[in-house]
């Protein structure tokens, strides 16, 4: 955490809480921090390794510190804390891996525990905390607790304080495509789902499914604005999602009614949501748990709209939502067993990596779409939008002057006319945005800062495809604007990353199939699909253990950079699996530099780190 001070770049203070490197390895999409809240002179975080921390805002010394999560689970803390009457408000990450997702309120003084609301049921057989897990439990099949349930709650909270309510958006059962045993999915509450609790004691007072029975990853943890709205000629105090699911939902938040849902991106996994029961009307095909077969799915599990903020303007009456087009392709893995170190969501990612095929790779990147869409949430369709290159572009925020601001994918930093979206002004940024704009002023004098800086789970996962949006590298930087603003960024002078020429030995295929498989098991999800790296984690491709033997033993095995958040791979992986991996990336080097003769123009890995 850094504090500056606002009308200057004036660094005041820094904390860093010492999360170990070995923790990157249990998080699902990319080593993030989603914000802070600040109250009565502290500002709250939640760090990866699950502490959550109060510190002095004018000092950033720590008030107090508590361990919220069990550390020999894999556990992560991405979100942001919420404060309301008196208590600091945090949830978890982990559904990637298997964990039971539970959100804690503590003393913003003491750090005294106050409640915990469990979003998943845990073992019958330990009896149930409280009326709602009993209900919650009727509704899983098999044994859900073995692999924790999921549901976590990893991005951030909304608050009534008129009617005392804290609001959750919860994410994917575990494993994605369903239990490991005992048949199919039951609709697993409260997963997927935006549930409302009462402040004071974490009781349930309220839960809409999204995705009853999700096995498509189409967590509800979207950001939920609240507003007044008139519908049918009546002020209705609302809250409005736009689902990863790729459905806008408006519900009463006094009452969790469904009161609208319509798709904000074309959807193929559902035709509707049926109003009066408030569900999803499911295409068979799209349940690839039970037909074995490969579905690819619109959207898929980057959803239509992701964790970066949409925002509201009551002057306009539209939400501005950061949408994409990114279907994904589900198959289940029928060899899937849960394992302790890697990521267990039960697909088969080996089976639907990206081909090396010029004409696949154009159709899949042709699918790929990223936009601003202006969306009248009463007339239930899009006002205005602006494209971008491609998905993953960042977070909104929308003023009282008539301007929207999002930073994109490509690296620019734009403002449009919030009522017609007529693009009045933008920056190149030298790197990829996604985080979201704030707007302040000091003496008068009106700022936006935004922090700018390429992450996240779609270039970390997906490889190759990420490059449809930016080919810009990583630049963490903290950039403010004002209307008077005469300060310039420093000159780019990037050079492209060396391609060195791979062993030259034919690899045996089967050895490189058994790797192919491997590798999507325990290293795509985070050096990326195929093999190929998004550009903000190094590209096994071109890595100097390729022909090393020692080396590629003593940093895989026996997790010599762990202190950079490569773990060791140990427990999971002997000498043959180790070698298997090798020739299927030394396969793919090959490959890959056959294909490109040249040094690709990509960016470098490594990232900058630029005060
Ligand atoms: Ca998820």
């Amino acid at each position: 955490m850094q504090a500056f001070r606002a009308a200057t770049d004036e660094l005041l203070w820094q904390f860093d809480p010492g999360v170990p490197g070995a923790v990157a390895a249990h998080i699902c999409c990319d080593v993030v921090n989603r914000g802070v809240a600040v109250y009565e002179g502290r500002v709250y975080v939640g760090t990866l390794d699950g502490r959550l921390i109060a510190l002095d805002a004018k000092s950033g010394k720590p008030a107090w510190s508590v361990l919220t999560v069990d550390p020999h689970r894999p556990y992560a803390i991405t979100g942001v804390p919420l404060v309301a009457r008196g208590k600091v408000i945090i949830g978890n990450a982990g559904a990637e891996f298997g964990v039971r997702g539970y959100v804690t309120a503590y003393d913003a003084r003491t750090g005294k525990q106050a409640w915990r609301f469990y979003v998943v049921p845990g073992n019958p057989a330990l009896g149930f905390e409280n009326d709602a897990m009993k209900r919650a439990a009727r509704t899983w099949s098999g044994e859900w607790w073995k692999d924790g349930g999921g549901g976590t709650v990893w991005n951030s909270f909304s608050y009534d304080p008129e009617l005392g309510l804290v609001y959750m958006g919860t994410g994917n059962a575990s494993p994605w495509s369903g239990p490991v045993e005992g048949g199919a999915r039951g609709d697993a509450l409260y997963t997927a789902s935006i549930v409302a609790v009462h402040v004071d004691d974490g009781s349930y007072a309220w839960h809409y499914q999204t995705t009853p029975g999700d096995v498509w990853d189409y967590d509800a943890d979207q950001s939920m604005t609240l507003a007044t709205l008139r519908i049918d000629g009546q002020p209705r105090k609302v809250l409005m999602q736009a689902n990863k699911n790729g459905f806008f939902y408006v519900l009463d938040r006094v009452t969790g009614k469904l009161l609208s849902a319509k798709g904000y991106v074309p959807i193929n996994w559902a035709k509707g949501i049926d109003t009066a029961t408030g569900r999803p009307e499911v295409v068979a095909d799209a349940h690839y748990d039970k037909s074995g077969k490969v579905w690819l799915g619109m959207p898929g599990g980057l959803g239509g709209h992701n964790w970066q903020p949409m925002s509201f303007s009551p002057d306009t009456g539209l939400v501005y939502i950061p949408a994409q087009e990114a279907p994904f392709p589900y198959l289940k893995d029928r060899d899937f067993k849960p394992e302790a170190v890697g990521v267990n969501m039960g697909v088969d990612l080996a089976a639907t990596s990206l081909p090396q095929d010029k004409k696949v790779k154009a159709a899949v990147l042709a699918s790929l779409k990223g936009f601003l869409s202006a969306w009248d949430p009463v007339a239930g369709r899009e006002a205005w939008r602006a494209d971008h290159a491609g998905p993953w572009n960042g977070g909104l925020l929308s003023t009282a002057g008539n301007l929207v601001f999002q930073g994109t994918a490509a690296g620019e930093f734009i403002a449009y006319r919030a009522s017609d979206g007529a693009q009045l002004w933008s920056f190149p940024a030298q790197t990829g945005i996604i985080a979201a704009p704030m707007t302040f002023s000091v003496d008068g004098r009106q700022y936006v800062t935004i922090v700018v800086g390429w992450g996240g789970v779609f270039p970390l996962v997906t490889g190759e495809l990420a490059y449809k949006s930016g080919r810009l590298p990583n630049r963490s930087r903290v950039l403010t604007f004002a209307l008077d603003g005469k300060a310039a960024l420093p000159p780019v002078n990037d050079k492209p990353q060396e391609f060195p020429a791979p062993p030259a030995a034919p690899q045996d295929a089967a050895r490189v199939a058994a790797g192919a498989k491997l590798y999507a098991r325990y290293c795509g999800s985070c050096h990326g699909d195929a093999a190929h790296s998004g550009g903000i984690i190094p590209d096994l491709r071109y890595s100097k253990a390729l022909t090393d033997d020692d080396l590629w033993r003593v940093v895989v095995l026996q997790g010599a950079l762990v202190a950079h958040g490569m773990i060791g791979f140990e427990p999971s992986l002997g000498a043959g699996r180790l070698a298997e991996i090798r020739s299927y990336l030394i396969a793919r080097a090959q490959e890959s530099y056959a294909a490109e003769k040249a040094p690709p123009k990509e960016p470098s890995a490594t990232p900058v780190n630029d005060p």
